[in-house]
């Protein structure tokens, strides 16, 4: 579904229906802004002064509306599962909340992915007789089907390829239990979807992840990162079940287990949801958030926050355009993604339907935001040419009342929706930020709720955001170059990512 530019009042006219023109309203195609072929004025950008954006960060803060979008998203929506009640729910709420905002173009796009949701599991002790101490406590990971296995565990302590390598023919037949993480000194996190990857690959029946930290808490996650079901039953336990097995493991061995997991998978489809503010060029500037979340709190943290976040900017952004009857040189686009936290699925949808027709040229630059706090520092992935550009918007941000550390960051990693624009050599900015104590660990669990947040440090980093991205769309020349085919492989080496793209059959270069 898609709807047409209701609100415009600071649009000039003449723009207005050269606008209605481009979009063919009443009804516009569903993938209008990127086809939009003519750029509506053509005028040299002139770099917003510090003073302008230290007023927009003022002017964002003195609105905010953090506290009421989140008194629906996460009070009355709660948990946003794609292609679920809830899921639609929170697309139709951050699209009418788009509307309300005056933000000029609103629309959907929608893409397939496999849809899940969590039915059962249980995990009981078969032999020692005696069974465990304790209860065990577990929860499926996502795309897992239904499953009953009985096999021994073996220990593979945190999973890693060298972890599984050592257990040789152990691990055949087996169900893998590894904790959350990496051994200390490996020098990168692995994901679990990796170690997933790896105990199948060595013939595993089963994976258990276990937690790293006491309570009782249980992340969870995708198991698979392609499109697909996993080929055994994978688990999450939290830290004293998977002591509780290790500790029958040292006593005597076979420990063998009953693993039974029941789930609801099928094909489906659903929607990203997208807004802008047109710009004079043909260039786009992408600010993104997941809007899905998993299925167990409210996901207030991961990503209630970046949703939050990106709701907050896009309102004080078209406010901003309202009050100065400014039009940004380049279009400043705001986009909430579903399926992120299944496989990523919206924004790879997104990024792959530019491709062929090489639209993704058109990205100056994006930012994600995917758990949001207090903001800390700027930063640009892979890209130390940036530090000019983003000192320019410390300075304005800084005139607005918040300060920000001085060092420009340019580390970044993968698992979030801007991997699919970094893949692809797109600039990936960035607002980095601080979880309030109380946020640690949170994420994937059953204590992902609003409570934990900072909800005003949420409107703070939506205000440099918005001052960001205002810069980012006006800036004469932001030094930011889309790199080569060849060059991404470099980049993506240096950040460190080269392993995981492997793991997950993405690494294209030789
Ligand atoms: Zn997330």
């Amino acid at each position: 579904m898609s709807s047409c530019p209701v609100e415009a009042r600071w649009w000039p006219v003449w723009a207005f229906a050269l606008l209605l023109l481009a979009s063919g309203c009443a009804e516009p195609p569903e993938d209008l802004p990127d086809d939009a072929d003519a750029p509506v004025v053509e005028a040299a950008p002139e770099a917003p002064t510090s003073q302008e954006l230290g007023a927009l960060v003022e002017r964002s803060l003195e609105g905010s509306q953090v506290q009421v979008n989140a008194d629906t998203l996460l009070d009355v929506i709660g948990a946003r599962v794609s292609a679920l009640p809830s899921g639609d729910s929170a697309e139709a709420f951050v699209e009418r909340r788009l509307e309300a905002y005056g933000v000029p173009r609103v629309w959907r796009e929608s893409f397939p992915f496999l849809a899940w949701d969590r039915r059962e599991a249980s995990l009981e002790v078969v032999t020692p007789e005696e069974g465990v101490e304790g209860e065990l406590n577990i929860l499926s990971l996502g795309h897992v089907g239904s499953y009953e296995v009985e096999a021994p565990i073996v220990d593979a302590g945190y999973g890693t390829a060298e972890e599984i390598e050592a257990l040789g023919d152990a691990v055949d037949g087996a169900i893998v239990l590894a904790d959350v993480g990496a051994p200390e000194g490996y020098g990168r996190g692995v994901h679990r979807t990796e170690k997933v990857t790896l105990a199948t690959e060595a013939g595993a029946v089963g994976f258990i992840q276990v937690n790293t930290t006491e309570g009782p808490r249980i992340p969870v996650g995708v198991a698979t990162l392609g499109d697909e079901e996993t080929e055994l039953p994978a688990v999450a336990a939290d830290r004293a079940s998977g002591q509780a097995l290790r500790g029958a493991l040292a006593e005597e061995q076979p420990v063998m287990v009953r693993l039974t997991v029941d789930n609801w998978m099928e094909r489906a489809e659903t929607d990203n949801v997208l807004g802008e503010i047109p710009g004079q060029s043909d260039e786009i500037i992408l600010v993104g958030a997941h809007l899905d979340s998993w299925d167990l709190a409210q996901g207030a943290v991961d990503n209630g926050s970046g949703t939050l976040a990106v709701l907050e900017l896009a309102r004080a952004l078209a406010q901003h355009v309202d009050d100065t009857g400014e039009v940004p040189y380049r279009t400043i686009r705001f986009a909430f993604w579903m399926g992120e936290e299944l496989g990523l699925y919206g924004s790879r949808h997104y990024v792959e339907t530019r491709l062929d027709d090489d639209r993704i040229q058109r990205y100056a630059a994006i930012l994600n935001l995917d758990v949001v706090g207090d903001p800390v520092g700027l930063g640009a992935m892979g890209r130390p040419e940036a530090e000019p550009f983003l000192r320019q918007v410390l300075t304005g941000v800084a005139e607005g009342g918040i300060d920000l550390d001085e060092a420009v960051g340019t580390r970044g990693g993968i698992y979030s929706d801007h991997q699919p624009f970094l893949m692809q050599g797109v600039p990936v900015l960035s607002v980095r930020s601080e979880q309030r104590p109380e946020a640690a660990g949170v994420s994937h669990t059953i204590h992902d709720t609003r409570d934990v947040i900072d909800e005003p440090g949420i409107a703070r980093s939506a205000a440099v955001s918005a001052a960001l991205l205002w810069a980012a769309a006006n800036a004469p020349d932001l030094g930011l170059e889309r790199w080569s085919e060849e060059e991404i492989g470099r980049r993506l080496e240096e950040l460190g990512v080269r392993d995981p793209l492997e793991r997950a059959g993405e690494w294209r270069w030789p």
